[in-house]
């Protein structure tokens, strides 16, 4: 399942680490890529964003993560494999199609980088490996 690159991961951080990590971590990536020592200035802009962005938001910003890496969790827990589906392509737009193991109803979902469909019908969740 493909996940979003959090501020800690630009900064190269476990997730939820404390501000004062975040202070010293940000501190030697600045002595890093300063404008001055390289010429990586562009590289350094993100680490800069995210770091702004922990800094003045850190409280419901990893509210939020612990919420999107639960979904992401429980999601994955309950998803069903499906080996036997089609892929088709209509305007170069890629369709997977398979049957509902619960309601017995097709689903026909655009393929996305997750490979996780959910029933329009039951909201089952599956994983097309
Ligand atoms: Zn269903």
């Amino acid at each position: 399942m493909e996940v979003k690159k959090t501020h800690y991961d630009v900064l190269g951080l476990e997730p939820f680490s404390e501000a004062s990590a975040i202070r010293k971590k940000y501190r030697e990536l600045a002595l890093l890529h300063h404008p001055d020592k390289s010429q990586s200035s562009e590289e350094f802009l993100p680490i800069q964003d995210s770091y702004t962005y922990l800094r003045d938001h850190k409280e419901e910003y990893d509210r939020d993560l612990r919420n999107d890496m639960l979904a992401a969790y429980s999601v994955e827990q309950e998803a069903d494999e499906i080996d036997d589906y089609d892929i088709t392509v209509e305007d170069s737009i890629q369709f997977v199609t398979f049957e509902c193991t619960q309601c017995c109803s097709e689903i026909s979902k655009e393929t996305n980088p997750s490979s996780l469909y959910n029933c329009d019908i039951c909201s089952k969740f599956y994983i097309i490996k």
